[in-house]
């Protein structure tokens, strides 16, 4: 006897934790943010690149790297089943930004201002503002050494929040220096943990010798006061890089940007030097980055390229659009023209040809889908058409169709008129449509 059916059914399968599923409408604003990044994007000459999700593991794990939180734990790593290659789904896109850059020679010919949208994969404790799948959006200007790009990134992201209506973000700035001059106060930097060794935590503890620097970002508030009597990495600057912070803040002060220079600002990979900056919101709670970034200009040695200078930034897509929410954003989806009726299946040859016209016009319009063999009464189609939202509903009943003819009927405006017109003009009217909208 063969089993019923139904008892064959697998588990009720569901998305993986903290990978979540974007759906309508919030998928359309997602689509809105890219596509304000886009023009944002261009009107700064800055071109898009496509990396893939996956890359090899030593792209991300690299011999002389710090212990960052990103490679020490939240890396999905697997192996090629084939080859045994170690793999890893990319946590951030610049080192594959730099490999591409890299393995294409991209700067044979000056610098390149690229930028990225997509997701990055971390094994991090999901909460509001933290998955495991994320978008992010990412501008990375290569080749370029000079603060005036640091400051044109800076600016080009402040943009992005005026453009998109969000007002509640603060820069905060700091300046990491150059390898010896981090040297030279991670000495001081251990020293002076060292000396308070019993107020250490568990991380503090691990990071002392692998990467103290990263112990300044703790949030555990026994450690607050030792923090923030710790030395200062602005303190061990060079004239250099003094001089590099100086036209950075000179730049962001003459275009009205605010900014607090915080000493304890670091980043979570290991790769950052001089200008590093975080774009922060108090609406967000915990989770209140924004965008990141900064200068990394000893990436492309890193990877065994000629070295080349490099600054960038990364934005969370989900912490921006939430904060572009509680600014009033509201469904942004696109907005249907109109809604088609049709009471006879036989008529939809012919329909369908007309609404092909419409579209190819530029008029969405959502058509009425039978069960199958009928199309359902005019009074449920009506409805259908008033929840769709749509401006106007096409009606092409028996008698319009045996006439050629549709009638438009306003669904949104009590004092507009209903009207009837010849399929032949159809188009016609749809451009009246558009020049009003
Ligand atoms: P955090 O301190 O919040 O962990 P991070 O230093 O790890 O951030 P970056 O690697 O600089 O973050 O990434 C840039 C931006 O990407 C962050 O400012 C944030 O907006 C977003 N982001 C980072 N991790 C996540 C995540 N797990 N889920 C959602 N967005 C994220
Ligand atoms: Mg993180």
């Amino acid at each position: 006897m063969t089993e019923p059916l139904i008892s064959q059914k697998i588990e009720k399968l569901t998305a993986v934790k903290g990978m979540n599923d974007v759906l309508p409408p919030d998928s359309a604003m997602v689509e809105w943010l890219e596509s304000k990044v886009r023009l944002l994007m261009a009107r700064y000459a800055y071109r898009n690149i496509r990396t893939p999700i996956v890359e090899r593991t030593p792209l991300f794990v690299r011999g002389l790297g710090e212990v960052t939180d990103i490679v020490e734990k939240e890396m999905y790593c697997f192996e090629d089943r084939l080859n045994g290659d170690p793999l890893t789904l990319r946590p951030e896109a610049t080192a594959g930004v730099v490999r591409a850059a890299l393995e294409h020679n991209l700067l044979y010919d000056g610098g390149k201002r690229l930028y990225y949208m997509g997701p990055m994969f971390r094994h991090e404790r999901p909460q509001k503002g933290r998955y495991r799948q994320f978008d992010q959006i990412g501008a990375e200007a290569l080749g370029f050494g000079g603060a005036e790009v640091d400051a044109e990134l800076i600016l080009m992201a402040c943009a992005l929040w005026k453009e998109i209506g969000i007002e509640d973000v603060r820069l905060e700035l700091n300046s990491l220096g150059q390898p010896d001059e981090r040297l030279a106060h991670r000495q001081a930097l251990i020293a002076h943990l060292e000396q308070h060794a019993e107020v250490l935590d568990e991380d503090a503890k691990r990071r002392l010798y692998s990467n103290p620097l990263r112990i300044l970002d703790t949030k555990n508030p026994h450690m607050q006061s030792l923090v923030a009597s710790a030395p200062k990495l602005l303190d061990f600057l060079g004239e250099a890089s003094l001089s590099h912070f100086n036209t950075l803040t000179s730049i962001l002060k003459s275009n009205g940007v605010a900014y607090t220079v915080n000493p304890r600002l670091v980043r979570g990979m290991d790769y950052y030097n001089l200008t590093v900056f975080e774009f922060t919101t108090d609406r967000l709670g915990s989770q209140g980055t924004v965008c990141a970034g900064g200068r990394y200009d000893y990436l492309f040695e890193q990877l065994g390229g000629k070295p080349a200078s490099a600054v960038g930034w990364a934005l969370g897509v989900d912490r921006v659009l939430e904060l572009a929410k509680g600014a009033g954003l509201k469904d942004v989806g696109p907005r249907l023209d109109a809604y088609a009726i049709v009471t006879d299946t036989q008529a939809l040859p012919l329909v369908l040809s007309v609404l092909q016209a419409l579209r190819t016009a530029g008029v969405s319009v959502q058509m009425h889908a039978s069960t199958g063999d009928t199309m359902g009464s005019m009074k449920s189609q009506f409805k259908r058409a008033d929840s769709s939202g749509a401006r106007f509903a096409l009606v092409f009943g028996s008698d319009e169709v045996a006439a050629r003819q549709v009638t438009v009927k306003p669904l949104r405006d009590a004092s507009a008129t209903q009207q009837t017109h010849s399929l032949d003009d159809i188009v016609e009217w749809a451009t009246t449509l558009q020049s009003a909208a």
